[in-house]
């Protein structure tokens, strides 16, 4: 990942975390190493999930997004895995969490994965964004909560890219309209 990104975690993170000097260094690639006490730490991509919801008539949920980054632009449901978590389990949280449906492990097809970026209070996360669908037939009612303000439903025909938030989610939406429509 670029270097010149200025909130790369390399171009942030000044101090060795254990012996606090500013002995700390990167190898442009991933992993950290302190100079004076032999600290290492890699940096990986974090993962997280992304949900596409079909219902049976073909028509998905976006989630128009409440906080930065691309607060007001819109989203599929989904956020951050949890350490200790299955993808699987994080989305059907999200999902709860976010728009109040409830989905089941055996609903969810893994569809793709896609990377991303994603800034947050000055320190860009490189995540990997996993992506499910979920074939949805119960209660068509879906709330906007936790950092979701608008919940959209749309034909993925429809979707007007421009809008969308993550270039992780643009890829998902077009690999899911190529594949399904
Ligand atoms: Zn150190």
């Amino acid at each position: 990942m670029s270097l010149l990104n200025p909130t790369h975690p390399a171009n942030v993170f000044r101090f060795c975390p254990r012996c606090g000097t500013r002995s700390l260094g990167y190898d442009n690639e991933k992993r950290f190493n302190c100079s004076s006490c032999n600290f290492v730490y890699y940096l990986n991509a974090a993962t997280a999930v992304a949900v596409i919801v079909r219902l049976p008539d073909g028509q998905i949920i976006l989630t128009q997004r409440r906080f930065e980054p691309a607060a007001g632009k819109y989203d599929l449901p989904g956020g951050f895995v949890d350490m200790g978590e299955r993808a699987e389990i994080a989305a059907i949280r999200e999902v709860k969490e976010e728009i109040n449906i409830d989905l089941r492990v055996e609903k969810l097809e893994f569809l793709a994965s896609f990377p991303n970026t994603y800034e947050y209070k000055g320190i860009c996360y490189y995540t990997c964004d996993i992506a499910f669908v979920a074939h949805y037939d119960g209660p068509a009612i879906f709330e906007a909560n936790d950092d979701v303000q608008k919940v959209m439903i749309v034909q993925p025909s429809q979707i007007d890219f421009d809008i969308i938030s993550f270039d992780s989610i643009r890829n998902i939406l077009r690999l899911y309209i190529e594949k399904i429509g």
